[in-house]
């Protein structure tokens, strides 16, 4: 049987990006899954704290972000889902990682290169300055390693920017098997579930990936967003001048992006919907993807304003979401502290 597992912040709602390239696949493999199969997702509350977090913002986030995935179709009856931070078996889990993680390995994940070539000294512009960065932000890959591995998770469809991290929890399980050998591994290595839809861009920088924590509200779609505002947001699309339609990621970033959003939607290839537009306009295009859009969010955005209100129900099912969690993960960890020498 499979074990899926996959995480998402409370960062703020989610958006176009996070439904296409993780979401909409939870529930796919929610709907389609065998009985023996598990589905486990989380809210990860202390991956958000990696960045400073206003407190009321994260408590609302944490929140709106359970009543999105109620709205897009995940069921409690057939998914776990539940806060991250209600479940301490993933700290200390992360501790004993982070005790078996080389600092190397977490200086080449590019998440964190990036970060670092955003801080340099102030004094000599050539420096990267690493007092400016906290130590969770460091180690939190070795987090998500442990919320995999806590569930001896099989599979984990996450965006294609988490495939480093994805990687890191593989090498983290082999060592973890290899250093407490017993009679069998404890650990599975967790595959990455490839997500058909592909990198969601910024719409207003189509060199970044549209992302819950720009500062910038027209960057991104929000599942939550009305009509009009989908609209606007398409219409202020960064595309470029070039007359007519191609689909050339390279050199045309911000049209592709809209066809590969148009793509989603309607289930083509994005250079199969290019072909339609080659003789129209951007703002053709862009016409037909606010359309496109505003027909795959109706729906969850009816349905969250329905369910955000109700608290009790969604505090009911954070509750049962954690039991269940722990359930799972607290057996892991009698094995792994038995192996590792704590009890
Ligand atoms: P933050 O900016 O706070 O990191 P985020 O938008 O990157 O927020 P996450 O909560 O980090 O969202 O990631 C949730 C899931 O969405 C992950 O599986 C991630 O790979 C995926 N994802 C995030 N952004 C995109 C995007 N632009 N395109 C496709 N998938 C994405
Ligand atoms: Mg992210």
């Amino acid at each position: 049987p499979r074990v899926i597992f996959s995480g998402i912040q409370p960062t703020g709602i989610p958006h176009l990006g996070n439904f296409f390239g993780a979401l909409l696949n939870w529930v796919k493999l929610q709907n389609d899954a065998r009985p023996e199969d598990k589905l486990i997702f989380s809210i990860v509350g202390w991956h958000a704290l990696t960045l400073p977090q206003d407190p009321q913002a994260l408590r609302t986030a944490r929140r709106e972000i359970l009543a999105v995935l109620l709205a897009i179709g995940l069921d409690p009856r057939r998914s776990v889902i539940f806060h991250q931070d209600a479940n301490p078996d993933h700290t200390e889990l992360a501790w004993i990682l982070n005790c078996l993680t080389p600092v190397g390995k977490l200086r080449r994940m590019t998440t964190w290169k990036s970060k670092l070539a955003t801080s340099r000294n102030a004094n000599d512009e050539s420096e990267v300055d690493e007092s400016l960065l906290n130590a969770g932000l460091f180690t939190y890959p070795v987090l998500q390693a442990a919320d995999i591995l806590a569930y001896k998770a099989t599979h984990v469809p996450v965006g294609e920017d988490q495939e480093q991290h994805l990687e890191l929890s593989r090498d983290l399980a082999d060592i973890f098997n290899r250093t407490f050998k017993a009679r069998s591994s404890l650990f599975p290595l967790p595959q990455h579930i490839i997500t058909p839809s592909r990198r969601i861009l910024s719409m207003r920088d189509p060199s970044s990936k549209m992302s819950k924590s720009s500062p910038d509200q027209n960057s991104r779609i929000l599942l939550t967003d009305s009509m009009s505002a989908v609209q606007k947001k398409i219409r202020s699309a960064v595309t470029d001048s070039i007359t007519g339609v191609t689909y050339d990621p390279q050199n045309r970033p911000g049209a592709a992006n809209l066809l590969t959003i148009l793509a989603a939607c309607t289930g083509e290839d994005a250079s199969a919907v290019a072909a339609r537009y080659a003789d129209k306009g951007h703002g053709a295009l862009k016409a037909d993807v606010a359309d496109a859009v505003e027909e795959v969010l109706k729906g969850p955005r009816a349905e969250f304003e329905k369910l955000r209100g109700q608290t009790e129900y969604l505090d009911g099912v954070a509750r049962q979401g954690a039991e269940r969690a722990r359930e799972i993960s607290g057996e892991t960890l009698r094995e792994v502290r038995a192996r590792v020498g704590l009890v």
